[in-house]
């Protein structure tokens, strides 16, 4: 029975916990905070994660407190016209695809972590290296600003600046939206939507492009009246949606290259620690499980060493695949020139109208995998 400390509650940290807890080692979480931070807004669940969640035995819970994404759809921002809707059931068949909130995601892992015997230790500010010698590893799942990446990699300790800023708001939905994302895309700007808790509730994420100076959290709040402002030109049923707005928060985005150094000693790195992502395919979430069930195992089976390096050889390349196609995906969005957002816009009708199914190809990779089958 290995001795594990794990620094953070977040996704990675819960899940990665509970993991190990219920193949029979002693966990403790260290967290920050005095409470489990049930807050954030929507949460996308796709089934390269949902399968992770599966092997926690959560799928019932998931799926009693989540909505099914059933087709992605991409719209134009000025009277909200479609271009783009493709199915997801017809590529995923019978796989989960979930939209929920993130707080019902998190206390769904935590009484998970309880169940399986899991011991928090809350509101203490941990230090990777001070564990690393009670323990025989050391998870450090400490999140976007991670203190234990810059301790590992101190040559690469700052997060990328990224050209955009977010905001999230969860609204009342008044509107017709379907079961699934919708992408509203303008010059610069994007706007996700999808319906959580039982379709009430409307997520909506915003993103615009502008330079972002400074380091930010995820609880800053904004006037709803200076993103209204912000975001006047998108119209169609969203316009009603955005009017709704009452309170936002401000959402400060970063990334970073996947650093040298994953771990050192006995002390690994994972979820947003280990790769802080931007939020276009949105993998934060998905990913952080992946890592999870990866990491369990091999701790479980290999020496802090051999688990460092097979970690690296499994993880980096589906990782940096990811990374790749999250920076095309950005600017896509966002397309300002009006020849070439017309001639894009010209493109996605087309495979509307003749073969819709084709805009799921570049996502395939990434849902259909499942962590849980690989030979580790
Ligand atoms: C408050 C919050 C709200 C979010 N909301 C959304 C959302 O609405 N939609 C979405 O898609 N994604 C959201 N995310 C991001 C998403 O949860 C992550 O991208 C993804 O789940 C990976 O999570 P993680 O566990 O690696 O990191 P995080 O979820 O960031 O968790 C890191 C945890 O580590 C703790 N911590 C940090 N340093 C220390 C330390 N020294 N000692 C002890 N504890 C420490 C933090 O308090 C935090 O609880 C949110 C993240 C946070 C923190």
């Amino acid at each position: 029975m290995l001795k594990v400390a794990v620094i953070g509650a977040g996704v990675s940290g819960l899940s990665v916990a509970s993991l190990l807890a219920a193949a029979g080692h002693k966990v403790s979480v260290f967290e920050k905070n005095q409470k489990i931070r049930e807050i954030g807004a929507g949460i996308q669940i796709s089934p390269n994660g949902f399968c992770v969640l599966k092997k926690l035995g959560l799928s019932e819970s998931i799926i009693k407190n989540s909505v099914y994404n059933n087709s992605i759809l991409i719209c134009d921002y000025y009277k909200g016209k479609k271009l783009l809707q493709f199915d997801q059931r017809s590529v995923l068949g019978n796989k989960d695809f979930r939209l929920m909130h993130r707080a019902d995601l998190v206390k769904i892992l935590y009484r998970s972590a309880l169940s399986n015997k899991v011991t928090f230790n809350l509101g203490y500010n941990a230090d990777a290296k001070s564990l690393s010698d009670q323990y025989s590893f050391v998870i450090a799942a400490d999140g976007v600003h991670s203190k234990t990446r810059a301790l590992l990699n101190p040559i690469q300790s700052k997060n990328r600046r990224s050209d955009y800023f977010a905001w999230r708001s969860i609204v009342p939905n008044t509107i017709t939206h379907h079961d699934g994302v919708r992408l509203t895309v303008a010059p610069n700007k994007h706007i996700v939507s999808y319906p959580v808790r039982g379709r009430d509730q409307l997520n909506l994420v915003l993103i615009q492009e502008a330079e972002n100076k400074e380091i930010f959290e995820w609880d800053m709040t904004q006037s709803p009246e200076e993103i209204k402002h912000l975001f006047s030109e998108f119209g169609g049923d969203l316009r009603e949606t955005l009017d709704s707005i009452t309170t936002v928060q401000k959402w400060g985005l970063s990334s970073h290259d996947i650093p040298f150094n994953w771990a050192a000693g006995n002390i690994f790195l994972i979820g947003d620690a280990l790769h802080p992502m931007l939020p276009f395919l949105a993998q934060g979430a998905n990913s952080a499980l992946e890592d999870a069930f990866v990491l369990a195992k091999l701790i479980t089976f290999l020496d802090a060493s051999e688990a460092a390096d097979k970690y690296l050889e499994i993880r980096k390349p589906r990782l940096l695949r990811l990374m790749k196609q999250i920076k095309n995906n950005a600017w896509k969005f966002h397309l300002e020139h009006s020849f070439f957002r017309a001639c894009t816009h010209s493109g996605l009708r087309f495979i509307d109208n003749s073969f819709p199914l084709l805009a799921s190809i570049p996502f395939r990779w990434l849902y259909n995998y499942d962590v849980t089958k690989l030979d580790i």
